[in-house]
Parts: C-alpha cells; structure tokens; sequence
C-alpha cells in the first residue's frame, strides 16, 4: 500500500499492508486531513517516526468476522494499554503508554490503510458524507472546550486563531448560544464564523472589554498573550494549541485575578457525529484543496501555506 511516512522527512512509500492485531480492525481510508499538530510533527513533535495523519474517514476492511466489516467509520486517536490505573479509572487518553494514530508510537491515517482498536470507532451516519466525516476528530476536538470550561447562555466568548481549529471551536460555542468573538489576522477566514452569528475582529482591532472565557487557538505564544490579557478575573482561559515553543508566564497574572488555565486535547465524537448528521456545522468552506495520496508530499507543502485552512488527502487513488 502507499503511505505518507516521516523519518526526519516526509516521503511517499510502498510500504506492507498493516495485519490488524488482537482487538483491533484494518480499516481502509476515504478521506484524510492534514491539521497543524501533522505540521509539528515534520518540526519533531513527539520525534515521531511512521504513517503520518490522524484525522480520518474510512470503512473497515478486517478481519472478517468483526461486526464491524463493511461499516464505514472514523475512529478515537488515543491508544491506551488497557492495563494500567490510568486505562483502568477511564482515562485511557491519557494512558502513560498512550499511543496516538499519526502522532506517537501508532502508524497513521496518510494511507491506503490504518489499524486500530475497534473500541475506537464510531459508525459514520449514511445522511454524513465522506467530506464532512473527515472532519469528526477536529471537531470532537472543539466541542471538547464545552466540557472543560462549563459555558452557560450568558457567557461572553473571545476564541483567539482563525485557523481551522478556531473557527471550529467559535462555530460549535456559537450552536450553544453564548456571545462568542472571534479574533484572528485573516479576514477571508473571519468570514466564514460570521454566518454562525460569531462577531469576528481583526485581533489588533479587538474591542476594549473583559471574556468570561477565553479560548486560545492560534498556536502562537501571542494568542496566549492576547487571551491572558482579556480575560475577565475569576475567568477561565482554555488553551487547545500545541506548539513546541515555550511561553514564560507570570505567575502573578493567574493568582491575583484568580484565572483559570485549562488544558484541552481530544473530544467526544459521538457529539461531532450529531452536529454534522444535523447539519449544525459545516466545516466544508475550510477546504482549500484535495489531493491523491500519491501526492501527499504536495498536500503536506500545501498545508503549510500561509492562509491554507485545510487539506485533504484522498486516499482511494492510487495516482
Ligand atoms: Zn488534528
Ligand atoms: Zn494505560
């Protein structure tokens, strides 16, 4: 099968035909994305070595008598061992031998094929299109901010990043009918939140005022920045961008306002499943091109353009 694999550098390879082990299924890839934590990964993040690629759409092709053949699926990233406390009190996402598809110590998703427990799958709805699936992981991502930072009606949202990831976040804050800004460098990509009802600032053009909370999705120590500096004190700041820089803080500025600071990584899939089935969001204006897996290396280059939202990899052609 091809692959899209990185060893200090990205390169197309014939590569065997994954074997499904104990628990798991062969899973035949449609679609893939190509999301900015793919981008880090070319810069070293986790010194991963492998299949690129997590954010995926795909229908399960072994072995033959798992309930699941023929079903078309995404699948959950994290692979916990199963054994350990952590696995054993739910938290398998964050097993200490956690692996990741694409990301740490698991081939990926840039491929004709992936394997991966069947614990991890969700059945694609038949009203959910192969385009639209594609993007359950990203957006499970988003609605996980709901589950971290509890937003009631009244809350007043600033999302900072018009990336892909800021714009899902602002659209999925919006469903929840909280005032939600959104606050980014691209006007183009700021138009595409204010039909969800986001009011969208070019982010040196933000309003005077205080959030209730602030989501930081720019992947830049500046969005960090920016979202200490506004958000209200007893605030909470989500932050949902990995990068592998350092931000210097000041301990001062979470302990004398009393801010909140929480982490968010991965989240609920079934959630992601019903507002796309639903229609609720539709993340297909972020689509900037879509290309044969044989030229991956193409979509990885186009990924990194300036202003490219997202790439897709089709990974049912061959040339
Ligand atoms: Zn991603
Ligand atoms: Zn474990």
């Amino acid at each position: 099968m091809l692959a899209l694999y990185f060893d200090g550098q990205p390169a197309i390879k014939e590569l065997p035909r994954p074997a499904p082990g104990p628990g798991e299924v062969l899973v035949r890839v449609h679609l893939a994305g190509i999301c900015a934590t793919d981008l880090q990964v070319l810069r070293g993040y986790h010194g991963f070595k492998g299949i690129m690629g997590h954010e995926f759409v795909g229908e399960v092709a072994a072995p033959e008598d798992s309930p699941w053949l023929g079903q078309r699926v995404v699948g959950e990233i994290n692979l916990g061992c199963g054994a350990c406390d952590l696995c054993r009190r739910g938290l398998a996402g964050h097993c200490r031998q956690r692996r990741v598809l694409g990301l740490k110590d698991h081939d990926g998703a840039l491929a004709h094929y992936l394997t991966l427990p069947a614990a991890n799958l969700h059945a694609v709805p038949l009203e959910v299109p192969d385009v639209l699936a594609v993007f359950t992981e990203p957006l499970a991502a988003a609605l996980r901010v709901l589950e971290v930072a509890p937003v009631p009606p009244s809350a007043r949202i600033l999302v900072v990043g018009d990336g892909p990831l800021g714009l899902q976040v602002s659209w999925v804050l919006a469903v929840s009918g909280a005032e939600v800004h959104l606050a980014g460098r691209h006007p183009e990509h700021l138009a595409l939140a204010r039909p969800q009802g986001v009011a969208t600032y070019l982010a040196a053009d933000l309003p005077a005022g205080d959030y209730d909370i602030v989501v930081e999705a720019s992947g830049s120590p500046s969005g960090l920045e920016l979202a200490l500096t506004r958000v209200r004190p007893r605030g909470t700041v989500v932050m949902k961008s990995t990068y592998t820089g350092r931000y210097p803080l000041d301990p001062a500025v979470l302990v004398v306002p009393e801010i909140s600071l929480v982490g968010c990584r991965c989240g609920p899939f079934a959630g992601a499943l019903r507002l796309l089935r639903d229609g609720r969001v539709d993340p297909r204006p972020l689509i900037a091109r879509t290309f044969p897996l044989s030229r991956g290396l193409e979509a990885l280059a186009w990924a990194q353009r300036p202003g490219v939202l997202k790439v897709l990899v089709d990974c049912r052609e061959a040339g």
